[in-house]
């Protein structure tokens, strides 16, 4: 079904920016390589680290499984942002501009996607950007992966589960200023999730206690989707009202990357910067921490908690099979089945 799979311009935008974003941008000057600091989205780093961290709050029953694959699930944490241009369909994931919808967004949007589909349109809503739904999406595929004891599926899922959970909590994945590029503040969204967290995460408080048990999946994701996007006003202004103040050589430095010369935001503004937001980084990664394993949790125990033991052995190679990409581009098809229609 062709329509299911469309990309609007706005994906196809987004596309370029993170072509931008992950392609070297770099000159040769001489002998010197200079390269423009980016990295995707979180950036990788965060990524896998919020991935990782989360499974040290799950319980000893799911840990026997899922620290056995600690660096599957590391690694794989970054999966879904790397095959954005290999699968239809997948860009739309990652982000929600809500602004679009108007300051009635949240009130007015439905929070499963039948009802969401009958209200907007679906070529519409993945112009847009659906990750609040498809984290509901994802999370029903965990649960049904637990129950068929699929060692594979349960891996290679909650890997990008975690991923989409994780894009959920960033600010700037709710607007379609999403790089600052209405604003001229172009380079903010590597900034906020790359460079800071790289300088500073290191010094976050990231023990947080066992994973909870989430009776509404849908619920929760679109409150985190309402707190990252009341954060976005204060990631864009605060960014602004510093830039005020400083040259732009005080702002950005060239720093030593891989034995490229990278121009980034300087120490002295990221620093600045992270103490204007107050914290407002560590909380939105602490919080990505918390969903994702509180998520993967739930999904575990609505399948019934299977005995994961019996699976360490069994998960062999996990990674990502032809007919199991087509199988993840499918999974809203199935999923109009089955929601129910009163859905809003
Ligand atoms: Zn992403």
């Amino acid at each position: 079904m062709a329509s299911i799979f469309h990309s609007g311009q706005k994906t196809s935008e987004k596309n370029q920016f993170f072509f931008k974003k992950v392609l070297t941008f770099s000159l040769i000057i001489g002998c010197l390589l200079l390269q423009t600091a980016s990295t995707p989205y979180w950036g990788f780093w965060a990524h896998k680290h919020i991935n990782r961290l989360a499974i040290f709050r799950l319980p000893p029953e799911m840990q026997v499984f899922f620290k056995k694959y600690i660096d599957f699930l590391t690694e794989n944490a970054v999966n879904p942002d790397k095959r954005r241009y290999a699968v239809v369909g997948e860009a739309e994931r990652h982000f929600i501009d809500l602004d679009v919808y108007g300051d009635r967004a949240l009130m007015m949007l439905p929070k499963h996607w039948p009802a969401a589909v009958r209200k907007m349109g679906e070529d519409s809503l993945r112009k847009h950007g659906i990750v609040p739904w498809h984290v509901q999406a994802a999370a029903s595929q965990l649960t049904a992966a637990f129950r068929q004891k699929d060692a594979r599926r349960i891996l290679r899922i909650s890997a990008d589960l975690g991923h989409y959970i994780a894009d959920a909590h960033v600010p700037l994945h709710t607007t379609r200023n999403y790089n600052g590029q209405l604003t001229g503040q172009d380079g903010i969204h590597g900034f906020w999730e790359s460079r800071l967290p790289e300088l500073f995460a290191n010094h976050y408080d990231m023990w947080l206690g066992p994973a909870s048990y989430r009776k509404d999946i849908a619920v929760d994701i679109w409150k985190v989707i309402e707190s990252s996007h009341a954060a976005m006003d204060s990631v864009l202004l605060f960014e602004r009202q510093l830039t005020a103040g400083f040259k732009p050589d005080q702002k950005y430095s060239f720093e030593l990357r891989n034995n490229v010369l990278t121009r980034t935001q300087s120490r002295e503004f990221s620093e600045k910067y992270h103490r204007m937001l107050a914290g407002q980084v560590e909380r939105r990664m602490a919080a990505s921490v918390q969903m994702v394993s509180d998520i993967w949790y739930t999904c575990w125990v609505n399948a019934g908690q299977p005995n994961l033991s019996l699976l360490a052995g069994n998960a062999g190679e996990v990674q990502e099979g032809k007919a199991e990409a087509a199988e993840h581009q499918s999974w809203l098809q199935r999923l109009l089945h089955v929601r129910p229609e009163s859905d809003n």
